[in-house]
């Protein structure tokens, strides 16, 4: 029993750790921005079998007082529908989507998960429920097998293996030379860019969470992984309510619905042929981001 613990206590201590760096460098923010913490409300409830519907009410966000990022935005996204975001670099996606968990709180306005508004629920329970795959993936130093139990720390090593083929993942790992128990991080093996991102995908898998948020990367993979991780994020993304902020031609294509978000707020939205025909702000974008 305390060998099986060991790998779960090895990444509590660093979630911790990561967690107290994430305090600091809020508070260095919070400090620079006088925002009030984040916190539960007294009567705050669990949320449990979540079906993922996302409503923006209203909202409006600013990081500092001064200058709105995110102004008076209004965003249905059903249960299981997958939406990519665009925009130009600024116009506030990330921030949009960073709200959900409540990495930061809004301004005005309000961010309902099934229908609750996200103020009223306890953050574990929120945060338990939304799965984000970051721009840049991050791993921690340890083995492959810690790195993908990051999504749910009490899986089986079955579950860790289906979530790494689902994420085609699996194979590559076992052609590591120690295959799960690889050793990755600063002095382990180094993975390229693809293999990182699908790592992070199989941590997801693991997680199963009813909402998903995706920063696309913007730096482009070679064709054959880029393809790989399109599919691994599709199948990811199969009934769960998705937010894909989108830098990639083939994800805004396949789309069923993109919201254009500047400045100004969200400005167009539909599907890239009916936003290409409209030939407004999306058409314009298309032309100098994705062309
Ligand atoms: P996008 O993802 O569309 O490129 P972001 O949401 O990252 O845009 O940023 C929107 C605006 O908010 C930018 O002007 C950016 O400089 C600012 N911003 C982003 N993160 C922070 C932060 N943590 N503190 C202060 N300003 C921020
Ligand atoms: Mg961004």
């Amino acid at each position: 029993i305390g060998q099986f613990l060991q790998p779960v206590k090895r990444i509590a201590q660093f979630v911790e750790q990561y967690q107290r760096g994430m305090a600091g460098f809020k508070r260095f923010y919070e400090i620079m921005n006088i925002k009030p913490d984040i916190f539960d409300k007294e009567n705050a409830v669990e949320i449990e079998n979540v079906s993922g519907k996302v409503e923006f009410k209203n909202v409006s966000f600013s990081y500092n007082d001064k200058t709105t990022v995110l102004k008076n935005i209004n965003l249905t996204v059903m249960e299981g529908e997958c939406i990519a975001v665009v925009g130009p670099s600024g116009a506030g996606k990330t921030t949009l989507c960073s709200l959900i968990p409540r990495f930061y709180d809004v301004d005005s306005g309000n961010i309902y998960v099934d229908g609750i508004d996200i103020k009223d629920i306890r953050i574990k329970s929120l945060r338990q429920n939304i799965g984000v795959v970051q721009q840049d993936v991050f791993l921690f130093a340890g083995t492959i097998r810690d790195n993908i139990l990051y999504g749910r720390l009490d899986a089986t090593e079955e579950e860790v293996i289906r979530a790494a083929k689902a994420a085609n993942a699996h194979e590559f790992i076992m052609e590591l030379e120690d295959g799960y128990d690889t050793y990755i991080g600063e002095r382990g093996v180094k993975l390229s860019g693809g293999q990182k991102q699908r790592i992070s995908i199989a941590r997801m898998f693991l997680k199963n969470p009813p909402i998903l948020i995706l920063d696309e990367a913007t730096s482009s993979l070679d064709n054959q992984s880029e393809l790989i991780i399109q599919k691994s994020i599709e199948e990811l993304s199969k009934g769960r309510t998705t937010f894909i902020i989108a830098h990639r031609l083939a994800t805004i294509k396949n789309a069923k619905r993109i919201i254009v978000l500047t400045e100004n707020g969200i400005e167009e939205e539909g599907t890239h042929r009916e936003l290409m025909n409209k030939k407004g702000i999306y058409y314009e974008l298309y032309k100098t981001q994705f062309e």
